[in-house]
């Protein structure tokens, strides 16, 4: 099973009560939606799937990797979209393919740039700055970003807050598309 999450409870330092209490599910290849409002802990699992941070109790593995043990094994075969990112504004969308890309351990990531802005449907834009972006594209260049290594698995936390509905409904489409052949789990606080 792609994800395979074991009764995680995590609660923070300090905190009174439970960010997650005792936590089961798995997710085999498609889309998966963690519904819930704003602090319901999907930030929190999340970051415990992306081996930021460590559940207090409980288990998780990727791949039959486990979050705990093997963090190491787990990142070059995901890909993590954060709630908030940074994204340089005077670079281009390619230029910043190819930064991440090279931070992130591939060599002259070339090949594997032209597929991803042609997967998420930036290829009339890679060549413009960022700061020249709408909400819908910047995520599309995350997304692209999280897709560099062709990871199995992509964690995409809260993907359309900040979308128009157009944006949105486009957005969900691409989330489909790449849930053909891999897992995709997101998280939400919108229902529809
Ligand atoms: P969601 O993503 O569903 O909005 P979060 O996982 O961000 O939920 O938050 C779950 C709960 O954990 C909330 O009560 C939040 O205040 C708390 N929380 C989140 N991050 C931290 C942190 N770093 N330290 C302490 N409490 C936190």
């Amino acid at each position: 099973m792609p994800i395979l999450i074991n009764n995680i409870t995590k609660r923070y330092s300090g905190a009174h009560t439970n960010a997650l209490n005792h936590v089961s599910l798995s997710c085999d290849v498609g889309v998966f939606g963690l519904l819930g409002p704003n602090g319901a802990g999907k930030t929190t699992l999340m970051r415990i799937l992306a081996t930021l941070i460590t559940p207090t109790s409980g288990s998780a593995t990727i791949q039959g990797f486990s979050v705990l043990e093997q963090p190491q094994k787990i990142r070059p075969i995901i890909g993590y979209v954060p709630q908030e990112y940074t994204l340089y504004p005077s670079l281009t969308a390619r230029e910043f393919l190819h930064y991440m890309g090279t931070l992130s351990g591939l060599q002259k990531p070339y090949a594997q740039i032209e597929q991803v802005i042609d997967q998420v449907g930036l290829a009339q834009a890679a060549n413009q700055r960022l700061k020249s972006f709408s909400g819908g594209m910047k995520q599309r260049v995350v997304i692209a970003q999280a897709l560099l290594h062709n990871p199995p698995v992509l964690l995409v936390d809260e993907p359309t807050a900040g979308l128009d509905p157009a944006e949105r409904v486009r957005f969900r489409n691409l989330l489909s598309e790449l849930g053909r052949e891999r897992t995709v789990l997101l998280s939400t606080h919108i229902v529809e």
